[in-house]
């Protein structure tokens, strides 16, 4: 074993004990230390400007309505939104694997 090992000995993480209850989704975070999930919610909803779900659902829903009329207009099959979401989502986790 060499000697940087043995110094390490009995150094590593310690258990964490100060744990407590989120007041706002009630599922366990660190005490005096934010909700990762209520940030990641929060993160969400500046990125959408501060639309609920629903409302950037219907936006989606309109933007795909103004998209298929124009292609109809050019003489071009209309898009299925969920066919280009789920090839969105697979193109993303394409490049996620890429990166990694
Ligand atoms: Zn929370």
């Amino acid at each position: 074993m060499k000697k940087r090992h043995r110094f390490m000995a009995g150094k590593g993480l310690k258990d964490v004990t100060a744990l407590n209850k989120c007041s706002a989704c009630g599922r366990a975070k660190r005490a005096h230390v934010l909700c990762p999930y209520c940030v990641q919610s929060i993160r969400r909803w500046f990125s959408t400007g501060f639309r609920s779900r629903q409302e950037t659902e219907v936006g989606k829903e309109e933007f795909y309505e103004r998209y298929n009329e124009e292609r109809r207009i050019q003489g071009k099959e209309p898009i299925d939104r969920l066919v280009e979401e789920e090839d969105s989502e697979k193109a993303r986790a394409r490049a996620k694997a890429k990166s990694a």
